[in-house]
C-alpha cells in the first residue's frame, strides 16, 4: 500500500528523453517508478502526461519575516514557493532581526522550521545590520545551520571587512554570497546608468557599480580559497569576470534571474516601479550577454530574488518605490516557457540550472533525482497548456511582478514535499 501514487507522468531519463510512467510514493519516499504500477495506493492522481521532476531550488528567496511580515511571510512565501514547484529555498537574512547573532538566528530558523511548507534553508548575515565593518561570529552561526554567509540588499564595501569574511566562510566551508555594489557609484540611482535613465529623466545606477566590485572579491576570494557566490549577475563586465575567474581556478559560481534573462531596459515601459529592481535590468548587451554565461556555463544557475512589497510600496514612480519583484510563481514557468519551448535550452538544462547545480553548489542533502529510495520531494508541471499570469493568482502576499500579463507554459499542477502534498492547483 503506498500513500500517494501518481500515474502517466512524464519524467526525463536520459539524453534529454522524456517517459511517460507512474511513480509510487511511500514513508516520504519514492518507493516504486515503472510503466503501471500496480500497488494500490490512498489517494492517485492522474498526470495525463504532465512533467515531473525532482523539486526545484531556489538560493534566494526573501520571505521578510520577522520584520516585514506586512510584505510576506514563511507560511505565504513558502506557499509560493511551492505553487511555484519548490520544494527547496535559501531564506534572505535582510530581516528585523537580522541574523547576525545566534539568537537572532535561532529565532529565525526556529520560525521557517514551524510555518515552512518547503525545505527552507537560512543564510545568515556577514556582518550586523548588513553594514557593520565587523564580521558577524561564523563558527557559532554555522554550526547553528547558516548554509552560507550575505549581506544581500548591501554590497560589502571594504576590502578588508570581504578579506575577513571570506577568510572565516573558508574556515566553516560555507559559501560566501556577495550582492556586489560598490556604493560610491549608485549616485542615487533607481534604474540602469544609460539610455532608458535619460529617456526617462531618472537618475542611473553606474553598472560600474556591480563589475568593479565584483572584480575586487573575486582577486579576494582567489587568495583565501572560499567558495565565493555571486547573486543576481547583471552585466556584460560581471560575467566576463566570472568566466575570466573560473578559467583561473578561482572557486566561484553565480546566479541570475529570470527577469535578468527575459528582460532589458527597453522593456521598461514607463515610469513603472514593477520594472524597478536592484540590480536593475541592463542593456540588451548585458542581457545577452547573461543568456550566452548562462548557456556556456560561466552561471551556474537561476535564481528568483523573489522580493515581495506591499501594494503601496510598488506604486507610482521608481523614485520613492522599492527596489524589487516577486519570481518565485513564474521562475520555473517563464524559464521553460522562453528556454525550453522556445528551443534554446533543453529540460535537462532547465533542471540542471534550477535543481542540481543550486544543490550542489550549497551542499545541499538529499539525491536530486526521481529514483527508488529518494526523498519524495518533486513537482508537476502543464507543459502542454497555455497559461495567461494574473494578479489575483499568487499565494505570495507580493504581487509586484513586471510579469503580470505574460503567456506562460508549465504551471504547477501539483508540488510534493517529503512525500505530503504541499501544493496542488
Ligand atoms: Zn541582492
Amino acid at each position: 500500500m503506498g500513500q500517494l501514487l501518481i500515474k502517466n507522468a512524464r519524467h526525463l531519463i536520459h539524453d534529454n528523453e522524456l517517459k511517460m510512467q507512474d511513480v509510487l510514493i511511500n514513508d516520504g519516499k519514492i518507493v516504486e517508478i515503472a510503466d503501471k504500477v500496480t500497488t494500490p495506493a490512498t489517494r492517485t492522481i492522474d498526470a495525463h502526461g504532465a512533467l515531473l521532476t525532482p523539486g526545484l531550488v531556489d538560493v534566494h528567496v526573501h520571505f521578510r519575516e520577522p520584520g516585514f511580515a506586512y510584505k510576506e511571510t514563511v507560511a505565504t512565501g513558502s506557499l509560493a514557493a511551492a505553487r511555484g514547484g519548490f520544494t527547496t529555498v535559501l531564506a534572505m537574512p535582510n530581516l528585523n532581526p537580522v541574523p547576525a547573532t545566534q539568537a537572532a538566528f535561532q529565532q529565525i530558523k526556529a520560525n521557517n522550521e514551524a510555518n515552512g511548507r518547503v525545505h527552507i534553508y537560512q543564510y545568515a548575515a556577514i556582518s550586523e545590520g548588513l553594514i557593520a565593518e565587523d564580521v558577524s561570529d561564523m563558527a557559532a552561526l554555522a554550526a547553528d545551520g547558516a548554509i552560507a554567509f550575505t549581506n544581500d540588499g548591501k554590497g560589502v564595501q571594504t576590502a578588508a571587512t570581504m578579506l575577513t569574511a571570506m577568510q572565516a566562510a573558508a574556515k566553516v566551508h560555507r559559501p560566501l554570497v556577495a550582492h556586489v555594489e560598490d556604493e560610491s557609484l549608485v549616485n542615487g540611482g533607481v534604474m540602469n546608468l544609460g539610455t532608458r535613465s535619460r529617456e526617462l529623466g531618472l537618475p542611473g545606477i553606474d553598472p560600474l557599480a556591480e563589475s568593479s566590485q565584483l572584480a575586487r572579491d573575486l582577486v579576494i576570494a582567489k587568495a583565501t580559497g572560499v567558495h565565493y557566490h555571486v547573486a543576481h549577475i547583471s552585466t556584460k563586465e560581471s560575467v566576463n569576470l566570472v568566466r575570466f575567474a573560473k578559467s583561473q581556478g578561482v572557486h566561484v559560481t553565480a546566479e541570475v534571474s529570470p527577469h535578468h534573462l527575459l528582460l532589458d531596459e527597453t522593456h521598461i515601459t514607463g515610469d513603472n516601479a514593477y520594472f524597478k529592481m536592484n540590480p536593475p535590468l541592463r542593456t540588451p548587451a548585458d542581457r545577452a550577454a547573461v543568456i550566452a554565461g548562462l548557456l556556456d556555463g560561466t552561471i551556474d544557475m537561476v535564481a528568483t530574488d523573489h522580493a515581495p512589497h506591499s501594494h503601496e510600496e510598488k506604486q507610482g514612480s521608481f523614485i520613492g518605490a522599492a527596489f524589487g519583484i516577486t519570481g518565485i510563481e513564474t521562475s520555473f514557468q517563464l524559464m521553460y516557457t522562453h528556454f525550453v519551448k522556445s528551443g534554446i535550452a533543453t529540460v535537462e538544462q532547465l533542471l540542471n540550472w534550477m535543481i542540481i547545480q543550486p544543490s550542489q553548489a550549497f551542499n545541499l542533502p538529499g539525491n536530486r533525482e526521481l529514483t527508488i529510495g529518494a526523498p519524495a520531494d518533486m513537482a508537476l508541471f502543464d507543459i502542454d497548456h497555455e497559461h495567461t499570469v494574473t494578479a489575483d493568482e499568487f499565494a505570495s502576499k507580493g504581487v509586484n511582478t513586471p510579469f503580470i500579463g505574460a503567456t506562460i507554459y508549465g504551471q504547477t499542477l501539483l508540488t510534493v514535499v517529503d512525500g505530503q502534498i504541499a501544493y496542488e492547483a
